[in-house]
């Protein structure tokens, strides 16, 4: 019977030590420690049933034991599969000398050892030197209980060479693996400088796209990005059987504004302008500035007359803006025309549908400008 009650304080010490790695680790200290406090307390009922329990029962148990912690360790994301091979190997490890004491009426330091390796070489030097600390005591203490349980007095002087040569075991053992650690952690610094260095990258590239595509003045859309984006859509227009608009605004006279009011008052015009197109119009479609005082407007899965409607819309909002030019805050009315056209009906591409839309403009300016015009 003392037999088995000395393994089993022996063990709920091992249980203590296999797991003091997941005791230092904050995230896992809750569940492991539950698991590892109830653990020991099933081994003294299993001590105290009187039944030398068969290497069977204890494989099962620790395979449990094992086998419950690691799929909790595992639903904790960044956990390496080999963490479990480990553990199987330590279970399969810890059965066999639990079998031999029991039988044999020994201690374990062996398993001590071999635990505190296993543990270095899973976690490196981090928080290595607790483990140590861990082991050496709680090795004592299960001598301790040892003695106690079997009558014997406890050597202290015996207690202390164990303890000490935990400490030259962990010292040496602990050399032995920073080198390892050491390197791990300089590929780990390089490896998210580099992280750094490519996110900043993206941003960078974001940054550039965006520039190119951009009109400075208006911060709408430029030609070169309408010319990427009107082919797409005349694809998706085609394969989806879908209708697909253009309109087209001109400002009028605006070589007059520009000679009345100067080049800077021209700019103010022209931004508020596209501050007002942007307005009416949905996030799906598309602004951009044509070049000088004409801007498109590509609207994807949209008929000739939501396109006109939208246009018209337009025309209106900016008939009612004024914009307010110099110190004097001098109010000035500007109009603009503009033409619509519509995929498929009056094109059958791209270009052909810019050229439609282009004729339509002009003869909304022949007949008086602050108009909107369609094909007929
Ligand atoms: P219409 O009604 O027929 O369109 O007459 P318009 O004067 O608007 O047409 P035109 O093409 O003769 O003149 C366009 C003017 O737009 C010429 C130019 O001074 C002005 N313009 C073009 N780009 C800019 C710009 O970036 N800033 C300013 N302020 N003016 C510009
Ligand atoms: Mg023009
Ligand atoms: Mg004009």
């Amino acid at each position: 019977m003392k037999r088995q009650k000395i393994a089993g304080l022996q063990i709920s010490g091992v249980f203590f030590v296999g797991n003091a790695d997941r005791l230092v680790n904050e995230t896992f200290i809750s569940k492991a420690r539950w698991l590892t406090i109830f653990g020991a307390p099933i081994l003294f009922w299993l001590d105290g049933l009187e039944i030398p329990p068969s290497l069977l029962l204890v494989s099962a148990f620790f395979l449990l034991y094992n086998g419950l912690m690691q799929f909790y360790l595992l639903q904790k994301s960044d956990i390496p599969v080999s963490p479990v091979v480990l553990s199987l190997i330590d279970s399969v490890y810890l059965t066999f000398l639990y079998y031999t004491t029991i039988n044999n009426n020994e201690g374990m330091p062996q398993l001590f050892y071999f635990l505190i390796l296993v543990m270095g070489i899973r976690h490196g030097m981090a928080k290595y030197h607790w483990i140590v600390l861990f082991s050496g005591l709680l090795y004592a203490w299960t001598t301790v209980a040892r003695s106690y349980f079997l009558g014997n007095r406890p050597d202290p002087f015996d207690i202390l060479m164990q303890i000490v040569f935990f400490a030259a075991f962990g010292i040496m053992s602990s050399y032995i693996l920073k080198k390892d650690y050491q390197q791990q952690m300089e590929k780990e610094e390089l490896f998210s400088e580099l992280q750094a260095a490519y996110q900043q990258l993206c941003v960078y590239n974001a940054q550039v796209e965006e520039l190119a595509n951009t009109d400075p003045l208006t911060g709408v859309y430029n030609y070169r990005f309408f010319t990427e984006r009107l082919e797409k859509e005349i694809e998706l227009a085609k394969k989806f059987n879908r209708s697909l608009s253009l309109i087209i605004l001109d400002i009028d006279h605006f070589k007059d504004f520009n000679d009345t009011y100067g080049h800077p008052a021209g700019d103010l015009a022209l931004k508020q302008a596209s501050k007002i197109f942007k307005q009416n119009i949905r996030d799906k479609d598309v602004l951009c500035r044509y070049g000088g005082e004409e801007f498109l407007i590509l609207l994807p899965s949209t008929g000739v007359e939501e396109a006109f409607r939208c246009a018209e819309r337009i025309r209106e909002a900016v008939q009612h803006h004024t914009v307010y030019i110099g110190e004097d805050k001098k109010p000035v009315n500007i109009t603009v025309s503009g033409g619509v056209a519509c995929f498929p009906v009056d094109a059958s591409n791209g270009e052909q549908l810019l050229r439609i839309a282009d004729e339509v403009l002009y003869s909304a300016k022949h007949k008086g400008r602050n108009k909107i015009h369609r094909r007929l």
